[in-house]
């Protein structure tokens, strides 16, 4: 079903399924990249001479550790714990952690993969990793999260520093977590290190706009992809998947543009709201009392909930994956394009399979891939560690704005990118190349290393 890979890439690929076994996950996140890189290889000849390709594919360290925590009965739990510290040319390993009981080493390794270039094409310095654990925090107490996240921080503390490696969130770990596991570094370490996490409270160090900046990000990525085609938000009905911390700011910012959102979803179920979702009650349900997103219908009688639905089968205009990695399939992405999609902005990592990429292209409508669309959370994750750097915290206003510029920039380097690689539109091809390229030339820069 996907491409045909350049006869030179070939062979790397097949070194790196058999070198990984069984990673799916960090398989197709690899061939993706590769798929974009053989025009590269043309005009680079020194990419190959060098073996940079080779050289990205395989992490500089891999940290696999035990962690053992009891639960509020006394009960002892191990869980293993990650970290993936994939490339450090651009600047110290940068990308969140991931609580989730589908967690192993093939889902760090592709969300490490794509961070590497996600990250290049921010135009920061930093380089790409990833980490965390097969822990659920479903239905745990705060007790709970916070022996594992005291116990996760125990052995990971020694991994990471303001220079080295930078972790933040991801799915299950938000504003507690961080929490939890800055008290516990800066007790390990006896250093009130600011910059060794992102993701911080604002009276600790962090940054206004970071909780909010990967959905606005997205939403500002599918805007001025619209705005290429002489378009825009202004009255479009939207599909926003996910409720969590992506999901509720890419609602809040399509409402703010004009758009309206009528569904979003959990992994049990889907809420239709042919209104417009109510956001402060997803907020309320979400954020506050960590309920699920089936009880919205107690307070919006008109809303629909649906068991185990399919929210890409409601008919939409711009859908914005914000769960988790393959949620979209071939057959979801032709209904979508079927019923008058015209615009995909992944606020997810690899949301969409590549049987559903190839549909998207082919139907020629805006397409905008993760490592592009959602590159305001790490960015806004770097203007973080900036403003720690220099001891400083700026307003939402001028943060917003900063954010604001740099998915601009990030769409106009994909586009730009695209063209000149005879690919016009191409939002695949542009961030792939473009992210790669500038990682390569610093590779080649570093020597054999
Ligand atoms: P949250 O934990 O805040 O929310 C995740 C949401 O997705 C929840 O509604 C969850 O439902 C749903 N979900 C998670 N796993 C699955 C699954 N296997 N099947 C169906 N639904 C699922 O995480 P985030 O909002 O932070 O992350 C969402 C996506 O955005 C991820 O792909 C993440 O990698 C990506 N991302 C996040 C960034 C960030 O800054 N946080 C930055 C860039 C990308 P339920 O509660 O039922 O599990």
């Amino acid at each position: 079903m996907s491409m045909h890979l350049d006869e030179k890439l070939e062979p790397i690929y097949q070194e790196v399924l058999a070198r990984n076994p069984g990673e799916m996950e960090f398989h197709q996140a690899v061939r993706e990249v590769l798929e974009s890189l053989g025009p590269v290889l043309v005009k680079h000849p020194e990419y190959a001479h060098h073996k940079i390709i080779e050289r990205i594919c395989e992490p500089e360290r891999q940290i696999i550790f035990r962690v053992p925590w009891q639960d509020d009965k006394g009960q002892v739990h191990i869980n293993r714990g990650f970290r993936v510290e994939f490339n450090s040319a651009l600047g110290p390993y940068k990308g969140g952690l991931r609580f989730h009981p589908s967690v192993y080493l093939g889902i760090i390794k592709f969300l490490g993969f794509e961070q590497i270039f996600k990250n290049s094409l921010t135009g920061m310095p930093i380089g790409g990793g990833k980490g965390g654990s097969d822990f659920d925090p479903k239905g745990k107490s705060d007790d709970e999260i916070m022996r594992f996240c005291q116990s996760f921080m125990t052995e990971l503390y020694r991994h990471i520093g303001e220079h080295t490696d930078v972790p933040a969130g991801d799915i299950g770990v938000g504003g507690r977590e961080i929490g939890y596991m800055f008290g516990q570094y800066k007790r390990i370490t006896n250093r009130w290190e600011a910059g060794v996490l992102t993701g911080k409270g604002l009276n600790w160090g962090g940054s206004l706009v970071r909780t909010e900046a990967t959905g606005y990000g997205s939403v500002f990525f599918v805007d001025e992809m619209l705005k290429a085609r002489k378009d825009s938000f202004e009255g479009k009905t939207c599909l926003v998947s996910g409720s969590g911390n992506v999901a509720i700011y890419t609602i809040e910012k399509i409402h703010e543009l004009g758009g309206k959102c009528i569904a979003c979803s959990d992994s049990n179920g889907v809420i239709y709201d042919e209104k417009g979702l109510d956001l402060n009650l997803i907020q309320r349900l979400k954020e506050v009392e960590r309920r699920r997103i089936k009880d919205y219908t107690q307070y919006r009688k008109h809303a629909v909930y649906k068991e185990a639905g399919n929210i890409w089968e409601v008919p939409c205009q711009v859908a914005m994956p914000s769960a988790t990695q393959n949620e979209i399939n071939g057959k979801d992405a032709k209904t979508l394009v079927k019923n008058g999609c015209i615009a995909i902005g992944e606020g997810a990592n690899m949301p969409t399979t590549p049987e559903g990429v190839k549909v998207f292209l082919d139907a020629q409508i805006a397409y905008g891939p993760g490592k592009a669309a959602n590159a305001g959370g790490v960015a806004t994750s770097a203007l973080e560690m900036q403003q720690n750097a220099q001891r400083d915290s700026w307003d939402f206003d001028y943060t917003e704005q900063r954010l604001r510029k740099i998915m601009k920039g990030i769409h106009e380097l994909c586009y730009d990118t695209a063209i000149e690689y005879g690919c016009p539109g191409n939002y695949v091809v542009g961030a792939n190349i473009a992210g790669f390229i500038k990682v390569a030339d610093a590779m080649v820069a570093f020597g054999v290393v």
